[in-house]
């Protein structure tokens, strides 16, 4: 859609980042790189956790680190780190809820609150990416081996 230029100020780059490479170093893809100023968002694990394909071979499963997206470069970051801890306990889903979600199981055998729950997060459209990514998330920490099914919940 056509839409009024409305820019703030021309495109700069910040001036900390003339002599910084925390984010660059922090990344562990190698999604930053030193020889261009754009990232290789192919290599960008949020790109591939905000997509319900399968993870790439090469997405080692340690370096899962969100539910959605990434936050390695983000936390790093000098400029960030007077908003980095900005975090809000907002919700909070029970344990037969938390299998459903990894279990990937339909809408229509969620709880109304369950559903209105991920609606206020915006959850709802992308169940499966969630499930999957949660799943990724605590395997890695230890948290399950593998999930245990809602049926038996
Ligand atoms: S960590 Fe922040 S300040 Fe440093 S290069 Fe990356 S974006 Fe720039
Ligand atoms: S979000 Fe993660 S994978 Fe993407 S550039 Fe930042 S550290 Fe690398």
């Amino acid at each position: 859609m056509p839409c009024t230029p409305d820019h703030w100020h021309d495109m700069s780059m910040l001036d900390e980042c003339h002599e910084c490479t925390l984010c660059q170093r922090a990344c562990p893809t190698g999604a930053i790189p030193d020889d261009r100023f754009l990232l290789r968002a192919e290599r960008c694990i949020a790109f591939h956790n905000e997509h319900e394909r399968d993870f790439p071979d090469w997405l080692r499963p340690e370096w899962h680190n969100a539910l959605v997206g990434c936050m390695l470069c983000q936390k790093v970051c000098p400029v960030n780190k007077p908003v980095v801890d900005w975090i809000e306990d907002t919700c909070e889903f029970s344990e037969k809820e938390t299998t459903q979600i990894i279990d990937q199981v339909s809408t229509e055998r969620f709880s109304a609150g369950t559903l209105e729950k991920l609606k206020n997060k915006h959850f709802e459209v992308s169940i499966s990416t969630l499930g999957r990514n949660l799943k990724a998330l605590m395997i890695e920490k230890g948290i399950v081996n593998d999930r245990p099914s809602s049926d038996s919940q």
